[in-house]
């Protein structure tokens, strides 16, 4: 799977899953467009991108934003000339039970998953359709299949990025542009490690394969899905869960 002289961008990779498919993306030979609302963490893993061999751009952006996505388009396409690759993996949780959310919750999480990945998609798509070719993959999440307690808001968008990209990878398969969406498990990042101790035991004792799943899991099957090996798949949904909720 050598992705060498692509161009990939990925969306909150300055920590977890996002870091992890930027470095194993490097590591097949793309160069990177480090996007993340944190800057010093962008920079941080644009540095390691550029440690194993490959170039990078670091770019501080709110995905759910337009003018910072439109601002992320244009850097990236005055450095490179081109982008192949997007992954959108920027991601935020507001938990609370149905009856206590609040619209700032509810409204949060929307903007950064179902917003910005449409946004991301939106800017993507106009230069890919021209260049009659790329690679989409939208991170979501076995929480949009089966929802999660606590997560109306997480769940529901998850959900909806299924049906965004289904959307995407009809109108642009003509163009060869593949738009596939990745539904993790129980991963071990920042996002997880709040999660209480005897509720993870829990979950654990859910997952088939009995452990959770490392960012490096979620990276292998992001890198498949960008490789010329997954030219003949668009709109599909990969579950990356150790056979939970399968
Ligand atoms: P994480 O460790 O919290 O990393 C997410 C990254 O995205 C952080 O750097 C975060 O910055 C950044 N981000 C958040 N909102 C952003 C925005 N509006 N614009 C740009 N960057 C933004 O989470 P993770 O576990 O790696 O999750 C990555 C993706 O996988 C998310 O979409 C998540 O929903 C999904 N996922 C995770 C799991 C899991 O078990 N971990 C399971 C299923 C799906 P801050 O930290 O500063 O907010």
């Amino acid at each position: 799977m050598d992705l060498t002289g692509k161009v990939a961008m990925v969306t909150g990779a300055g920590q977890g899953i996002g870091r992890e498919i930027a470095l194993f993306l490097a590591q097949h030979g793309a160069d990177l467009v480090i996007a993340d609302w944190n800057e010093e963490s962008a920079k941080f893993v644009a540095r390691e991108v550029e440690q194993l061999g490959r170039s990078a751009l670091w770019q501080k952006t709110d995905v759910s934003k337009r003018s910072d996505v439109e601002r992320l388009f244009d850097r990236t396409l005055d450095r490179f000339g081109a982008l192949d690759i997007l992954v959108n993996n920027a991601g935020i949780t507001r938990d609370a039970m149905l009856h206590k959310m609040t619209d700032e919750q509810f409204d949060e999480v929307i903007a950064v998953h179902m917003k910005g990945t449409f946004l991301c998609m939106q800017y993507a798509a106009r230069h890919m359709r021209e260049r009659n070719q790329g690679k989409i993959v939208n991170i979501s999440s076995i929480g949009g299949k089966v929802g999660n307690i606590g997560q109306v808001n997480y769940s529901g968008a998850k959900a909806g990025l299924i049906g965004m990209t289904k959307a995407a990878a009809k109108e642009l398969a003509k163009f060869h542009v593949n738009v596939n969406a990745i539904q993790p498990g129980f991963i071990d990042t920042d996002m997880t490690r709040v999660i209480p101790e005897k509720i993870k035991e829990i979950k654990i004792a859910e997952i088939p394969m009995q452990r959770m799943g490392q960012p490096l899991d979620i990276a292998r099957a992001v890198v498949f899905l960008c490789s010329d090996y997954a030219d003949y798949m668009t709109g599909n949904v990969l579950e990356v869960t150790g056979g939970r909720f399968m």
